[in-house]
């Protein structure tokens, strides 16, 4: 029988069921809007949507047409392309009055741009719709295609986010389609695109990489000039996603954060709960202050 890690008591969280946001959920689906925030059923609900309001939409559909194993998303044939979503997203930002909204996409390498049209749109109607919020996209590479990337940049947000995932050796196993060496250069060109727009990623630990490769990806980021970095702990969705190798103890992640900081990052989150999007409000303030 194959050993599985048990899950060490840091980890054990309970979530906050005294706060359901039954409104917001219903308004969820009544706008056929999808968040990761309920998706991945997200610890950090709580204190993102009632306390930090921060949220994270998940656009262009609920179906991926990707498949890479850490991900919980669902994957086939993708959906029919919504013209009307970016209003309904900016509309729901009101109703939620949102300071910081993170807007992410499923990847549509069924669409020629990638969905780049719909996405850049979504941020300027919020924009419209919400002047003083700010917005974190967070693509996928969408096909690699410069110009897709720059119709993107040219909605002006206010944060640029694109994960790396994983450090390079790992990342033919654990990503579908996606390169390490392409993610870098997306987000060395989105930099020279728009050199005032942050940049940020992100990589999930616990998968079985070593510290100098963990280091080894921080330097590369650097290279690339990304500003923010994420650092969480991976944890399976599933049966039939990637086992987890090592669970970190948060000591971990504190030494990780340094060397981060100590590397010229400008913002580092790195914890066992940390997700992409966590805490992202405090980064656009601190980008600014860059
Ligand atoms: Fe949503 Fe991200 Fe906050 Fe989780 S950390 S609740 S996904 S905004
Ligand atoms: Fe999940 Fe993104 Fe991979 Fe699609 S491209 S499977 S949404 S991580």
């Amino acid at each position: 029988k194959e050993e599985v890690l048990r899950k060490p008591d840091w980890l054990k969280i309970k979530l906050n069921t005294n706060e359901n946001y039954t409104d917001l959920k219903k308004m969820m689906r009544e706008q056929n809007l999808h968040t990761v925030c309920e998706e991945a059923r997200c610890p950090n609900i709580h204190e993102c949507w009632a306390v930090r309001r921060t949220a994270t939409f998940m656009i262009l559909g609920d179906v991926c047409t990707r498949a890479c194993r850490f991900c919980a998303v669902k994957t086939g044939l993708p959906n029919e392309l919504d013209l009307k979503e970016p209003e309904r997203v900016a509309d729901s930002v009101v109703t939620m009055n949102l300071k910081h909204v993170v807007v992410t996409a499923v990847a549509r390498d069924d669409l020629k741009d990638g969905g780049a049209a719909v996405f850049a749109e979504t941020v300027r109607a919020i924009r419209r719709k919400n002047p003083f919020t700010s917005i974190e996209v967070l693509p996928s590479d969408m096909g690699g295609v410069s110009e897709n990337l720059q119709m993107l940049m040219d909605a002006k947000p206010d944060i640029l986010n694109h994960n790396i995932e994983t450090v390079k050796r790992l990342t033919p196993r654990i990503r579908a389609r996606a390169t390490y060496e392409r993610s870098l250069e997306f987000l060395r060109r989105a930099k020279e695109m728009q050199p005032s727009v942050p940049t940020k990623s992100s990589i999930m630990i616990g998968l079985g990489e070593t510290k100098e490769e963990i280091i080894e990806a921080m330097d590369d980021l650097r290279a690339n000039h990304v500003e923010i970095l994420t650092i969480g702990q991976y944890l399976q969705p599933s049966k039939k996603h990637l086992k987890v190798v090592k669970y970190y103890h948060p000591d971990e992640f504190s030494e990780l954060k340094k060397i981060a900081l100590e590397k010229g990052f400008s913002h580092c989150e790195a914890g066992p709960l940390v997700r992409s999007s966590y805490h992202a409000d405090e980064q656009v303030n601190e980008a600014a202050k860059h």
